[in-house]
């Protein structure tokens, strides 16, 4: 079995050295009596909050550590798609397909009450199930619905809107009937959003000098809901542009994962003044409405009025290089490594 490791731990920005390869011989058959399910890896999901397990203990960000560390030559956990090799628990069986807590390595072997479902994949590819219809689109869906709580014809604001999480954003919010603007790193990104998944409005953040400008000039009458990918100026940027009593979801801040002298100062006294609700969430508090998003999103998907965009990498070695360009805007939407053929 061959896994990806970090070397040492990651503070700062990611770079292909700090991970390697590891090897090591595992049997594909169970002893007898064990319960555990091995499963060989097919799809794997490649996300930015990774970075902050990878992080020294002393740089960690939060005194709130929620997502278990991820230790030096150890395989890191991830979600994904697989198919069961050998299992003693009589929920698998031999070649089902499954989805869930697997690792960055070709092969996984899962104690029981591992976080682990059948997967049936209702006609869609694998890849779907690693993303849009797991956990990215319910972050989408429930960070949008739930926390932001959007009205038809408010006026939404995504960053980082290219991505897996941004780009199912925009498309839920103008499937409401929202005004939808959203910024990405790059010109082929922000023609995307505009020509490819419908938003009203795009801009490259980095060809801007003054956000709080640009932010102006795309919503003259104020921003109702702005949902945070990315933290600092931006943030800073939206809260003095939000409408009276607008919302902000804070689903992640990618953009102070990688810089903990970077941090968001938004304006305090706006927010007093215009009633702005600040939210963080994590899509896992919502497991309660997975069977509504997964239903609402496949009739979406089924009928073409959600487009989802996927950037697959091949094979175990591409894992560093897809991790490390998220933290750079090379992917354009979900991010995923197929680790080997059904
Ligand atoms: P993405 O697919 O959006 O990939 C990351 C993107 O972020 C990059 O492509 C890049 O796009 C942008 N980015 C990278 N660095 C910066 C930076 N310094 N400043 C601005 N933008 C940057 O990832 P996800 O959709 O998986 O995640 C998006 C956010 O949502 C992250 O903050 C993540 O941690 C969070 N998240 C939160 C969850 C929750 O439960 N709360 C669950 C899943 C994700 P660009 O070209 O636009 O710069």
């Amino acid at each position: 079995n061959r896994y990806v490791v970090i070397k040492a731990h990651v503070d700062g920005p990611p770079k292909e050295s700090h991970f390697e390869i590891k090897s090591e011989v595992i049997s594909l058959e169970l002893e007898a009596g064990s319960e555990d399910t091995i499963v060989k890896n097919l799809y794997v999901s490649i996300d930015p909050y990774q970075i902050n397990r990878m992080k020294s203990y002393s740089s960690s960000q939060s005194s709130i550590n929620l997502a278990a560390p991820v230790n030096p030559g150890e395989g890191i956990d991830t979600y994904g798609v697989a198919k069961v090799v050998a299992s003693g628990n009589p929920e698998f069986q031999k070649d089902d397909l499954v989805a869930g807590l697997v690792s960055w390595g070709e092969y996984t072997v899962i104690k029981p009450g591992g976080l682990l479902k059948k997967l049936d994949p209702m006609g869609f590819p694998l890849s779907y199930h690693v993303g849009t219809l797991a956990f990215s689109g319910l972050t989408a869906y429930a960070g949008f619905f739930q926390v932001c709580k959007p009205k038809k014809g408010e006026k939404v604001f995504v960053s980082a809107a290219s991505g897996s999480v941004g780009h199912l954003v925009g498309q839920y919010a103008k499937l409401l009937g929202c005004y939808v603007v959203g910024c990405a790193g790059t010109d082929e990104k922000v023609a995307l959003l505009k020509e490819k998944l419908g938003f009203d409005h795009a801009f490259n953040y980095k060809e801007e000098t003054d956000l709080k400008a640009t932010l102006k000039s795309y919503f003259p009458e104020g921003i109702d809901i702005y949902f945070d990918n990315v933290g600092a100026e931006m943030q800073e940027a939206a809260v003095s542009n939000m409408s009276l009593f607008g919302r902000i979801a804070v689903c992640g801040v990618i953009s102070e994962y990688t810089n903990t002298g970077r941090k968001a100062s938004p304006d305090m006294i706006d927010v007093v003044y215009k009633r702005i609700k600040i939210q963080g969430f994590l899509a896992s508090d919502f497991l309660n409405i997975f069977t509504e998003f997964l239903s609402t999103t496949c009739d979406h998907l089924l009928t073409g009025k959600m487009k989802p965009l996927e950037d697959i990498s091949d094979g175990l070695e591409s894992i560093p290089l897809a991790f490390v360009g998220l933290f750079y805007g090379q992917n354009i939407g979900k991010k995923i490594v197929k680790i080997a053929d059904e």
